[in-house]
């Protein structure tokens, strides 16, 4: 019995190397077909096309080598009750705040207009924008977007969030439900999102949802592109609604050629980098969940299959 990485050698092969260095007593395929089919205990994927999953009668656990568990839930024919969990790794939070307290610095430090000034050979001096005129929102305040949080407040903004269940957090101001999502938007001038794919959250930015924001705001998306519809969002930076966006993810990756996202001068596209998982985590929590499924124990970071996340 041991388990599957049924993932492309490319991102795989250092997952395979890291599950034999860490567990040389586990039996690990690194392809479907290299595994009997009734030894499979657990299987690690990032998605998977029908038919897949009952070919392995033993199957116990599924592992997601992410923290977003959308393409993975997305098959049709996920066994009722097979335990899915996903990656939940510390370094993939720091990376993450590391790309949003970035890019809203660029924004509102003007960075980019003074790099402008520099091949002009201007030497003009403008005054810095108060934290307070940039109040930030964040969509989703889990394991990703509390750690953003934090990292935002550190550089001096101020950060409301908005989660599905209400919350307190000390220090921070927060919303649920509809009526919260607009009191966010509507008082967000940096808005990030962080939340997982559902059938809740997709499409959730559109022109009527983006529209609350204030003029001139400035919006930063490490979720998943199919949360927005994205030419809605460029028709609101064409029309100086949205000062700019910063895109780490998006509905078609990498965009077609033609995508209207290529060379918008108000979009900074980048190509789904702001965190990498590290396999050497994904390995071990794995390992971790196949020795506590083997022991009886409770699993971690388990999904909720039918809330998607
Ligand atoms: P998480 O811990 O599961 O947190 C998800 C948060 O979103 C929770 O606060 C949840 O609310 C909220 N949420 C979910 N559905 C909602 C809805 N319908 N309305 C309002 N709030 C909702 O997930 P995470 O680890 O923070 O990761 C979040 C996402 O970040 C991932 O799913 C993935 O898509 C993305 N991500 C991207 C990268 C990248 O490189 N760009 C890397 C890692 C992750 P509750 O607290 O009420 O449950």
């Amino acid at each position: 019995m041991g388990i599957l990485v049924n993932i492309h050698p490319s991102m795989g092969a250092p997952i395979v190397d890291a599950l034999r260095a860490l567990a040389p007593d586990v039996q690990v395929w690194a392809h479907r077909d290299e595994a009997p089919a009734t030894e499979v205990e657990a299987m690690l994927a990032w998605s998977l096309k029908p038919g897949v999953l009952p070919a392995y009668p033993q199957l116990k656990l599924l592992c997601a080598p992410s923290a977003g568990v959308d393409k993975l839930l997305a098959v049709p024919d996920l066994p009722v009750g097979l335990p899915v969990a996903r990656t939940v790794d510390p370094q993939q939070h720091v990376e993450i705040a590391q790309y949003v307290v970035g890019t809203a610095l660029r924004h509102t430090r003007e960075l980019d207009l003074f790099a402008r000034q520099q091949q002009a050979g201007d030497w003009l001096r403008r005054p810095v924008r108060a934290s307070a005129d940039c109040r930030v929102g964040i969509l989703g305040l889990g394991e990703v977007g509390r750690f953003v949080a934090g990292a935002m407040q550190a550089v001096g903004y101020p950060v409301a969030g908005w989660s599905r269940s209400s919350k307190s957090i000390a220090g921070l101001a927060t919303h649920s439900g509809a009526e919260g999502l607009q009191q966010l938007l509507s008082t967000s001038d940096i808005l990030v999102c962080a939340l997982p794919l559902t059938p809740e959250t997709r499409d959730l930015l559109n022109r009527r949802t983006l529209s609350l924001l204030p003029r001139d705001a400035y919006f930063i998306n490490v979720g998943r592109g199919e949360q927005v519809v994205e030419d809605e969002l460029l028709a609101l930076l064409d029309e100086g609604h949205l000062a700019g966006a910063a895109l780490d993810v998006l509905r078609e990756e990498p965009p077609q050629p033609g995508n209207k996202v290529w060379g918008h001068p108000k979009a900074f596209v980048t190509p789904h980098i702001a965190a990498q998982a590290s396999a050497d985590t994904v390995a071990r929590q794995c390992l971790e969940n196949l020795r506590r499924l083997r022991a009886g124990e409770p699993l971690l970071n388990l999904v909720d299959v039918t809330r998607g996340y």
